[in-house]
């Protein structure tokens, strides 16, 4: 199979389950973090290699090297195996998720932001979902065809016990600190926000096609998704909080080989579901608007991305990505998307907007 994205959170979770089971790697990709990609390329003997700076080419220790965007789509074409994770962050992940689908690959996809921005450009029966919200809806939906509604829940991020108040001078320190999961900087900045919780929402409604859907805290990460059924009945599905658990759904065709424990029902502590907090959270406030007008998802998506980078890089405060975001929106309305380039088109715009606004 081909990793992209192999450095980060998802992408070793996706090679630890490669080395367990034997799946050879074609392809790995990456940004920035040269030496963990040498160390994988030691390991898995890939055939290709690609990375973001043709700069850095000079320190990998591969003979087939490609680089950038191009270099991505290039690679895919090249290889021959069918199966495509996608696991690079943020719009950067786009290209590569159009590429597998062009050449009728399969698609393991954790780069949601693929599904935010262009959702109705990829055939997503054929997509295999990467998030443990997605990969437990599709157990709970099977084939009933009675659902009422679907819910995601949602840990309530790093600022779940802060006080509005004290949003204004959260550092970035505090917004990194994730209560369940450890993943990479963006999506946990996104979780503290619930702007992750935004983009499942839609990501959901691409995948299955149901607007009835919404989010509830549960502090805990147990129960990931629930199902609500015409009858009066409702499903939930219960697992520790572990990518291991909906990569290994998404890239392995059977489940019999498990890499998370079963969870130890008389081990486990109260379970509570919250409603989440429009004040508190007013990036979540979005989620009826963008389920009426999908393709708000790219102004969302790339408003939230410059505005995230912005607060890492210390250029802006954490309350500056909501206002960022409502700011956009303000500015370019529902966007006119007939065609995938009109995607990049307004991604760029909306950077170029903020870039001069947000100063
Ligand atoms: P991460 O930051 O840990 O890793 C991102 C990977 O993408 C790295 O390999 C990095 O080198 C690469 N990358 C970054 N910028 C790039 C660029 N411009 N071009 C090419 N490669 C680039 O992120 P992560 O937590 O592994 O998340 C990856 C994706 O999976 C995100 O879209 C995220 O929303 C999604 N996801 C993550 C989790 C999780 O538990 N980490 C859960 C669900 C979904
Ligand atoms: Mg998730």
């Amino acid at each position: 199979m081909i990793v992209l994205g192999s450095t980060g959170s998802i992408g070793v979770n996706t090679l630890f389950i490669a080395k367990e089971k034997n799946i050879a790697i074609e392809a790995l990709s990456c940004g920035k973090n040269i030496k963990l990609l040498n160390e994988q390329i030691a390991l898995f003997k890939p055939k290709f290699v690609c990375i973001q700076d043709e700069k850095d080419k000079i320190l990998i220790n591969h003979n087939k090297v490609f680089c950038g965007q191009d270099g991505l789509k290039t690679m895919i074409a090249e290889c021959k195996s069918s199966l495509v994770i996608n696991a690079i962050v943020g719009f950067a992940g786009l290209n590569s998720s159009l590429k597998a689908q062009k050449l009728g690959k399969t698609l393991a996809l954790a780069n949601k932001e693929s599904l935010v921005v262009a959702g109705k450009f990829f055939d997503t029966s054929k997509i295999k979902a990467i998030d443990s919200e997605h990969a437990a809806l599709k157990c709970l939906i099977d084939k009933r065809k009675d659902i009422k509604k679907l819910f995601i829940t949602a840990s309530g991020g790093a600022f779940y016990k802060y006080k509005i108040k004290d949003l204004k001078n959260a550092s970035i320190k505090e917004a990194l600190k994730h209560p369940n999961w450890s993943m990479g900087a963006k999506i946990t900045i996104d979780s503290a926000s619930m702007c992750n919780k935004l983009f499942e929402i839609i990501e959901a409604y691409h995948l299955y096609g149901i607007k009835q859907i919404d989010a509830l805290i549960e502090r805990k990460s147990l129960v990931h998704a629930l199902c609500e059924f015409k009858d009066g009945g409702i499903s939930a599905y219960f697992s520790h909080a572990n990518m291991r658990l909906s990569i290994a759904q998404a890239i392995l065709n059977t489940h019999n080989q498990s890499f998370i424990k079963n969870l130890d029902l008389l081990a486990m502590p109260n379970l509570k579901f919250e409603k989440i907090s429009l004040k508190k959270y007013p990036i979540f406030s979005l989620k009826d608007k963008l389920l009426k007008e999908p393709d708000l998802g790219v102004i969302i998506n790339s408003a939230n991305e410059y505005m995230v980078y912005q607060f890492l890089a210390q250029k802006a405060q954490f309350l500056d990505i909501a206002k960022g975001i409502f700011k956009a929106l303000d500015h370019f309305g529902v966007p006119k998307i007939n065609q995938i380039e009109d995607v990049f088109e307004y991604d760029k715009q909306v950077r170029l907007y903020l870039n001069k606004e947000m100063k």
